[in-house]
């Protein structure tokens, strides 16, 4: 096929060839009109096609695209190819977008996508049937105009999405929905809603089954640790030969019944869903009575072994107090400076045995940190404390009286006072545990009032 600008050379230069040929012939007058005529019906036969070009244009379709003459033939060619591949890709992007749709409604999750002023821009089925929404009402509403509690719109906003969202099924109030928002790029989100009903109740069940046995252990290890101590304390009930025995058996019900308490101590927390008090607590008393429990523990810890004593020191901020329930608290502060006496050796030697308490305000975030100069921890294990029965050295916890549990009872209290810990630790040197409460919580006293 010829190009275009080659076409209309050739056809500009035939005519002027027949028009000079015309001029020799005949006269100029003659060529002038010849050439004139000929331009006149060339330029209307552009405005023909032009007209069918835009009259196409309106309804466009492949069926439709006239077939032109001349130059036109090519325009109408190309424009011919060109329908043909958009029709194609059309085919692509739609059957693309249907295996997309399939796909992310075969997903058990709800998936919505919200926009920049949190509209939803698009939804799954599952995300429709576990949230109330609608696509086709709802689309470009705003999802807080829509799900309206409370602590699903301060989740949106807050902007932090480390952590999901517990939130009720809008249609079963007995199931209940996770929900995780992750930022896209252009500033749109995406929320995925999990289903966490049939998990829950595995988990209510472990709770459960957890409390029983705790419970059923209780009594009968009771009653042995209870004869175990009568007879120790009776005057020849034990023979001599047997007496170390007897004390191993006393040492072993005692660490049982403090690891049982300690499971009911952790289920009852987990297991509590409502908020915890909020009542204001003062903090220099119970620091104050957490120092003096602390040097009396770590005095009962050397009763047997002649050691230098834990140097326990307090520094408090006696105008910073704070919300949250004093029971729950005083386990986590005192689970964290009973950790310090235990994995802080002791000897005569400088800095040894040291163990600072403090608590202070920073960037409005109350913090109740304890410092020791111990054993210290070991990078790798730091993320791993929390866990239930997760212990860096087994026999010094043991022979501490520790159960494994201290820490996961201190992160479910925290959670629940939507406080943090952080733990920093050398090896050898020792290690700082500090938990930060959020600002709602903090009360600052009115100094001089
Ligand atoms: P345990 O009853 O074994 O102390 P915890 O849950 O309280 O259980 O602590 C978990 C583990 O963390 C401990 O076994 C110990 O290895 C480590 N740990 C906790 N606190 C300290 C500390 N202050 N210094 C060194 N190691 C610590």
């Amino acid at each position: 096929m010829l190009d275009i600008r080659l076409k209309a050379g050739l056809l500009v230069a035939a005519l002027s060839i027949i028009c000079v040929f015309l001029w020799l012939i005949s006269s100029a007058m003659t060529a002038l009109l010849v050439f004139t005529s000929i331009l006149i019906l060339y330029l209307f036969s552009h405005i023909f096609w032009l007209h069918k070009l835009l009259f196409w244009f309106k309804k466009p379709t492949l069926k439709e695209i006239p077939e032109g003459s001349g130059i036109w033939e090519d325009v109408f060619d190309a424009l011919l190819k060109y329908e043909r591949n958009n029709n194609l890709n059309q085919i692509k992007l739609n059957s693309a977008l249907e295996r997309f749709n399939l796909t992310a409604n075969a997903v058990p999750d709800g998936l919505v996508i919200l926009g920049n002023v949190n509209q939803i821009e698009w939804c799954t089925a599952n995300a429709e049937n576990q949230l109330g929404l609608n696509l086709d009402t709802d689309k470009n509403l705003p999802i807080v105009n829509l799900i309206r509690d409370s602590h699903f719109i301060a989740y949106l906003y807050s902007e932090v999405y480390t952590e999901p969202l517990k939130l009720k099924h809008c249609r079963n109030s007995d199931a209940t929905l996770e929900i995780q928002v992750i930022p896209l790029a252009s500033k749109q989100k995406l929320l995925i809603s999990r289903d966490m009903t049939q998990l829950e109740k595995v988990d209510v069940m472990r709770r459960d089954f957890i409390a029983n046995v705790s419970h059923e252990l209780r009594t009968p290890l009771t009653v042995v640790g209870g004869f175990l101590e009568t007879l120790t304390d009776m005057d020849g009930a034990v023979p001599d030969n047997l007496k170390n025995y007897f004390g191993l058996m006393q040492e072993q019900t005692g660490r049982m019944r403090r690891i049982i308490e300690d499971l009911l101590t952790l289920s009852t927390i987990e297991s509590s869903t409502g908020n915890p008090n909020n009542n204001e607590i003062d903090m220099h008393g119970l620091l104050k009575s957490i120092q003096k429990d602390a040097i009396n523990f770590s005095q009962g810890l050397h009763q047997n072994v002649k050691r230098a004593k834990h140097h326990i020191r307090l520094e408090a901020d006696a105008n910073l107090n704070l919300r949250g329930s004093l029971e729950e608290l005083r386990s986590a502060f005192t689970n964290l400076v009973s950790n310090a006496i235990r994995y802080t050796p002791t000897s005569d030697a400088n800095n040894s045995g040291e163990i600072l308490i403090s608590w202070y305000l920073q960037d409005d975030q109350a913090v109740f940190s304890v410092r020791d100069t111990g054993i210290g921890i070991e990078e790798k294990h730091i993320d791993r404390l929390t866990e239930r029965f997760y212990r860096v050295d087994r026999s010094r916890s043991r022979e501490t009286g520790g159960t494994g549990l201290g820490l996961s009872i201190v992160k479910h209290i925290l959670i629940r006072h939507q406080a943090k810990l952080e733990i920093t630790s050398i090896l050898g040197t020792g290690s700082a545990f500090s938990i930060k409460f959020p600002k709602a919580r903090v009360v600052k006293k009115q100094v001089g009032v």
